[in-house]
């Protein structure tokens, strides 16, 4: 941890934000992330927002940033839908159990989604639509190409009403139900950390990764060899220990800013 004045290292090139529980919880944001975000980019920070929620589609996504007072543009926001659709290649063929995100992630990478065999893969996402039906034909569709693809493996996710089954456990009854090992694209894993690097163009201008969960945003740290700032104001509560080197540590992202940018 620093103290205000904190860690100039961290000023200047650019810094990849997680979304729940660091930006906005449940749709609300948290605290004044707003004039945070707008003080960090006239310090010359770059803000790339990274999620694991593969839900939303960009547009809707980006309508989400908008509300909560953040003007952000395509090339501000990475999923691991994206992350996802990175693991096939144009022309291929997949079976889909997931949203608009992930759907609209694969069409953008000239991956057909359909419904029946031959398939290249099927990829699991978050999706409120899932029940034994889905269940047994994504697994079908599985089991006849032998690959399957998880957006992520976060197990819940939180709510005002508590903790929700993600899309871990989406991914998990597929690959119970098809004898297929996953391979998982979101944070913390390779896939999602090679299309930051990508996008930043220069990795050597990220600085740090902000998030509230040390198992995703802190591994994903760590994976890109840069400083990991944990928040309080998600899934991990104050005082919790983290799993993972903890660089800097605050009870929201506001906070963090004042730290390291001074307010
Ligand atoms: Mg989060």
């Amino acid at each position: 941890m620093t103290g205000a004045g904190g860690a100039p290292s961290t000023v200047g090139g650019a810094w990849v934000v997680d979304l729940d529980g660091v930006v906005w919880l449940a749709g609300a944001p948290i605290g004044d992330v707003a004039g945070s975000v707008a003080r960090l980019r006239s310090a010359g920070v770059d803000v790339l927002f990274v999620t694991n929620n593969s839900a939303p589609s960009s547009e809707e996504l980006l309508a989400r940033l908008y509300r909560a007072g953040v003007d952000a543009g395509p090339s501000d926001v990475l999923s691991s839908a994206a992350a996802a659709a990175s693991l096939l290649e144009a022309g291929q063929r997949a079976g889909l159990v997931g949203g608009d995100g992930v759907r609209e992630a694969l069409e953008h990478r000239g991956v057909a989604v359909v419904a029946e065999p031959p398939v290249d893969a099927v990829v699991v996402g978050w999706t409120h639509d899932f029940d034994f039906d889905v269940l047994a034909r994504a697994a079908t569709l599985a089991r006849s190409c032998g690959r399957l693809i998880g957006t992520n493996e976060d197990p819940t996710h939180p709510t005002p009403e508590g903790l929700l089954p993600g899309t871990g456990s989406l991914l998990a009854a597929v690959a119970t139900a098809s004898g297929l090992r996953p391979e998982v694209a979101g944070k913390p894993h390779a896939a999602l950390a090679s299309l930051v690097r990508e996008r930043l163009g220069d990795a050597g201008r990220l600085r740090l990764v902000v998030g509230d969960q040390p198992r995703t945003d802190g591994v994903l740290a760590q994976r890109l060899g840069v400083p990991f700032a944990l928040v309080d104001s998600g899934v991990t509560p104050a005082g919790a220990s983290s799993s993972v080197p903890v660089a800097h540590r605050a009870a929201d992202f506001a906070s963090l800013v004042d730290q390291l940018v001074g307010s």
